[in-house]
């Protein structure tokens, strides 16, 4: 395989890698505010579950249900795919500089 046809599969790759999700999930204590919550009747926060991830230079929180859990660590995943993709990528540009010569 060429170079070409090698950078033509990762691009493919890293276009098809379009879900992923950097972060890391953790449980904190929290009113949800839903009025008809439990948290709300009983003035007591409850457990739930965030998806926390840096995003320029701040923390960013998204709740997430328990259920949703499998899936981001799935695209966690792509996510490092996705990282290594570039790195790959970026190898093959390089090498292509000494056919531009
Ligand atoms: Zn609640």
């Amino acid at each position: 395989m060429d170079l070409q046809e090698e950078k033509m599969k990762l691009v493919e790759k890293i276009q098809s890698l379009d879900n992923v999700i950097r972060g890391s999930i953790y449980e904190m204590k929290r009113y949800c505010g839903k009025p008809n919550c439990i948290c709300a009747r009983a003035k007591k926060p409850h457990k739930s579950l965030a998806l926390s991830f840096s995003y320029k230079g701040k923390t960013k929180l998204i709740p997430i249900k328990k259920e949703q859990i499998p899936g981001i660590k799935a695209r966690m995943n792509d996510y490092k795919e996705l990282k290594a993709a570039i790195d790959e990528l970026t190898r093959i540009n390089a090498e292509l500089l000494r056919s531009e010569q």
